[in-house]
């Protein structure tokens, strides 16, 4: 790792919190946040850059949580999030260093909550505040958000706030805070407006970025894998199982805590596993690597920490089950396999959300990681019943089975069935500690819309893909994007390849699209060209405000003061209510079902071709209640 901080303890942090990290199993900073934790906790302002996955939310959290004064019951601390998903995640975050920290209090709020619940908790009092902009802006505008006491103020994921055009509400929201606080900014790029939002609210701000480092790796067969559809663990057995040349594998984790959790959940599988972490003295770890090297061991779950330096050269896999905070810690990782002249195999788990890190450390190591395709069931099965052959193969070339084939007569005649009857039950018999058949489903296609649960701790960052228009925004006709029947985003970067589900197949095997014509219904909302709203801008508040997967949404069609957009059939009141409440460019959007037109006559809708004034003539069409389904 670019690391050169080995603890969290050199970094100035409270016992408390050193506690509560060891607690939680955090070993060792990450790059970021040991260059970040000293800087923030000094009171300085700061831009850092570093891309997803990095720990940026330790980074900022915990020197903001040694500020907090407990008895005063205001919120001392704001953080923007683009998304609500991210909201929460960074409030749970936020949750878990409160270990150790009775009466803390952190609030997320985002649009599509009721504000009658926010109201209610806002009044409880809330040291931190995490919230998605528009949401802040609202409720600052309402004064039920008061923020006299503010000493902190983050801007997670600036860039992702500009992409979703939130930037405007992220300003107004700067200009509308207390002067006195301090300021962090942190962004996976610094594009030209944002640097201009960092001068103009930042004070003299220190500025961190974390670069990947570029180094070659030995040839060793990499591979990934899009975190989808099934769970790491299962994903993790079958890819072991039916690796050809498999001996021995080193699994990477973040957490120590992980490793025995891993360890633990393979051991229940069968595997001969053991965790390798700093909680363990030399000797202790020396015994695991023993083990390892012996064969006693076919699995280690490690950290970066514990596993520096292993040199088992049994080692045929080292599995990235947590992707690594850096391309540095990556190839340390790798390098613990293909060692003395041996055939070396890396796979990666990537999340969605973690596409670009694979990018970049494509890029450092200046090799491509191939997409590696999950067995199936039937890939299972054929490999357990190849092995289960290769077995029956030995035991008939062995000795004594005379012995056996009589039984197998007696059993056939007092059974009065064909001795291949008596083989297949005693084939079932053998399989049952290990079925040939293993249970449980392929990965299934996703739906249309999102369960609004809150309590679902996978992150569905599908909204936050860019939103390219295909087409110039001007011209006098309205412009129709044709989403029917291929995808959206033509021009995705590395960024906009996060799925909104992480169940979602990659794209590669994306299923069609299920909404056809027929089932879309077409909206229309009071925000259009005039107010300098852009597709992605429609896209992004309905993907994020209402849950819905943004190649869910149809058509768009941009007119000067009004827009119409298509959504799939059968909306969940839920989706319904949070849009009717939606903001784009601070304008209340006011969506209500379009009746001007069939969905899907592309020819009628040109009739607006004029521009507004032509609809103005269907005035009575707004009028019409929004239809909730
Ligand atoms: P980012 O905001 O840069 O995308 P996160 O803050 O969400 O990254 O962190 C990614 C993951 O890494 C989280 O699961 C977090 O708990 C874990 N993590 C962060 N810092 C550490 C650390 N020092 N040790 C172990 N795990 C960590
Ligand atoms: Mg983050």
């Amino acid at each position: 790792m670019t690391s050169t901080v080995d603890s969290f303890a050199d970094l100035g942090l409270s016992e408390s919190l050193l506690k509560t990290l060891s607690e939680i199993g955090y070993e060792t900073p990450s790059p970021i946040q040991a260059q970040c934790i000293p800087i923030l906790l000094d009171g300085h302002d700061m831009i850092g850059m570093a891309q997803t996955g990095t720990g940026k939310t330790a980074a900022f959290a915990l020197p903001l949580m040694e500020s907090i004064d407990i008895k005063v019951a205001k919120p001392q601390a704001l953080i923007l999030t683009p998304t609500r998903e991210l909201a929460i995640q960074v409030a749970e975050a936020l949750q878990s260093y409160a270990k150790n920290l009775p009466g803390f209090h952190v609030l997320p709020i985002y649009g599509g909550q009721s504000y009658t619940i926010q109201l209610k908790q806002l009044a409880r009092g809330a040291h931190v505040i995490v919230g998605t902009p528009g949401r802040v802006m609202d409720h600052l505008e309402r004064k039920t958000l008061n923020l006299d006491n503010l000493k902190t103020l983050v801007l997670d994921e600036a860039d992702e706030m500009l992409r979703m055009g939130f930037i405007d509400d992220v300003e107004w929201i700067l200009e509308h805070t207390p002067e006195q606080h301090q300021t962090a900014l942190f962004s996976a790029t610094m594009p030209e407006q944002i640097r201009r939002v960092a001068q103009k609210y930042l004070v003299e701000p220190k500025e961190i970025k974390i670069k990947a480092a570029t180094a070659t790796v030995a040839a060793i067969r990499q591979v990934y894998w899009q975190v989808s559809g099934m769970h790491k663990l299962d994903a993790l057995t079958r890819i072991l199982e039916v690796e050809d040349d498999f001996d021995a594998a080193i699994i990477f984790v973040r957490t120590k805590t992980a490793t025995v959790e891993l360890a633990d959940k393979l051991n229940a599988r069968g595997y001969a596993a053991a965790a390798l972490n700093g909680d363990l003295n030399q000797q202790m770890r020396e015994r695991v690597i023993e083990q390892l090297k012996s064969g006693a061991l076919d699995i280690v779950i490690a950290t970066d920490v514990a596993a520096r330096g292993i040199d088992v050269p049994r080692v045929s896999h080292v599995v990235n089950y947590d992707i690594p905070y850096d391309t540095e810690a990556y190839v340390h990782r790798i390098g613990r396999t293909g060692r003395a002249g041996r055939n070396g195999n890396a796979i990666l788990f990537v999340a969605p959300r973690e596409i670009r890190m694979l990018r970049t450390i494509e890029r450092a190591t200046r090799q491509p990681i191939s997409p590696l395709t999950l067995p199936s069931r039937a890939d299972i099965t054929n490999k357990r019943v190849a092995d289960f052959k290769g077995k029956v193969a030995e035991v008939l070339n062995a000795e004594g089975l005379d012995f056996f084939a009589n039984i197998v007569s007696q059993i056939a005649e007092e059974q009065n069935v064909s001795a291949e009857e008596v083989a297949a039950a005693l084939a079932m018999m053998a399989q049952e500690a290990k079925p040939l058949q293993i249970a449980g489903e392929d990965p299934a296609p996703p739906r249309p819309f999102r369960e609004q649960r809150n309590d679902d701790r996978r992150p569905a960052f599908g909204d936050r893909e860019p939103r390219k228009p295909r087409f110039e925004d001007r011209g006098e006709r309205p412009r129709f994007e044709d989403r029917g029947d291929r995808p959206r985003f033509e021009d995705r970067g590395e960024r906009s390849e996060r799925p909104r589900f992480e169940d979602r197949p990659p794209r590669t095997e994306r299923p069609p699209r299920p909404a056809p014509a027929g089932d879309m219904v077409r909206y229309r909302i009071d925000v259009g060209r005039e107010h300098g709203v852009e597709v992605r801008d429609i896209v992004g508040a309905i993907a994020n405000e209402a849950g819905i997967e943004s190649r869910f949404i149809g058509r768009i069609g941009l007119y000067e003061e009004s827009s119409t957009v298509e959504l799939p059939a059968g909306m969940p009141a839920e989706a319904a209510n949070a849009l009717k409440r939606t903001r784009i460019r601070g304008m209340p959007i006011n969506l209500r079902q379009d009746e001007g037109r069939p969905a899907g006559s592309f020819g009628g809708e040109r009739k607006f071709g004029g521009g507004e004034r032509s609809f103005d003539g269907e005035r009575k069409f707004k009028k019409k209640p929004f239809n909730e389904c």
